[in-house]
């Protein structure tokens, strides 16, 4: 069980506190409802390094074996649309020293009425 930090506000960026946001979609008590809200606590755990929460929320035909967290540090998140099951986001993050931005539509599907992330495509 990982033990999180008492953040101010959530790491994603949505203005709320992390106690009303993704931290009960991360620790399991409240699934995300809605592929953007998915989609931010999946950022969210990025940001906190919860292999387990990522993998658990990958659909199984794409989700990786292992899950190498020790690569950049993330910065922010903006989702610009949700609609359907897509979410276009960026993701700024640094990396060697250098600040970059990731762009990616993501795709998420509903299985056994719960919200999974099935791929992404990069922008
Ligand atoms: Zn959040």
């Amino acid at each position: 069980m990982l033990r999180y930090p008492p953040f101010k506000s959530c790491p994603c960026g949505s203005g709320r506190s992390f106690a009303s946001c993704c931290g009960p979609r991360l620790d399991g008590t409240h699934p995300a409802e809605t592929p953007e809200a998915l989609m931010r606590s999946r950022y969210t755990a990025f940001v906190l390094k919860d292999a387990p929460y990522l993998l658990a929320t990958w659909h199984p035909d794409t989700r990786p074996a292992t899950l190498d967290l020790d690569g950049p540090r993330w910065l922010s998140l903006t989702v610009h649309r949700a609609a359907g099951d897509q979410v276009s986001f960026s993701a700024r993050y640094q990396e060697d020293g250098q600040k970059q931005t990731l762009r990616e539509d993501s795709r998420f599907v509903q299985l056994e009425r719960r919200w999974l992330y099935l791929d992404g495509e990069h922008r």
